[in-house]
């Protein structure tokens, strides 16, 4: 059955998520997606970094019960640098919040990007006007 949520990403973000994974392409990169949902949609608000969440190998590391409690949180982006952006067995595994968003290679334009809910069904993903963002350092640790 398909999924009536929609989520709601701002351009500048999403060119925020795009940058991460190229600069660490051909690794994976794994963030946090902060939001807020009304009724069938999710607005993306800002990106939190989880300095300790390598996917891959270290993915399984990643304790999402770190998080219990922040409400603020709707999900996760990752990278594949296969380009396949369909969700593997563990990003289901390891769903977190309300959207599993993916980014594939070569991290260009709207066809790169996909979101699931838990079920794996794929969401619709509508790319909004940029927000003011304070990103500009977002990668460099
Ligand atoms: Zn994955």
């Amino acid at each position: 059955m398909p999924t009536n949520i929609i989520v709601h990403i701002p351009s500048n973000i999403l060119d925020a998520i795009y940058a991460g994974a190229k600069e660490l392409y051909p690794r994976e990169s794994f963030l946090m997606l902060r939001g807020r949902k009304s009724k069938s949609v999710i607005n993306i608000t800002d990106l939190v970094l989880a300095p300790f969440a390598v996917h891959g190998e270290g993915f399984a590391h990643f304790n999402p019960y770190m998080f219990t409690g922040d409400y603020s949180l709707v999900g996760t982006v990752h990278s594949h640098p296969s380009g396949n952006i369909l969700p593997s067995d563990t990003d289901l595994n390891y769903f977190f919040g309300r959207v599993l968003m993916i980014v594939g290679y070569p991290y260009e334009g709207k066809g790169c990007i996909a979101a699931y809910d838990s079920e794996g069904e794929q969401i619709l993903i509508e790319i909004t006007a940029s927000t003011k963002c304070d990103d500009e350092d977002f990668y460099e640790m």
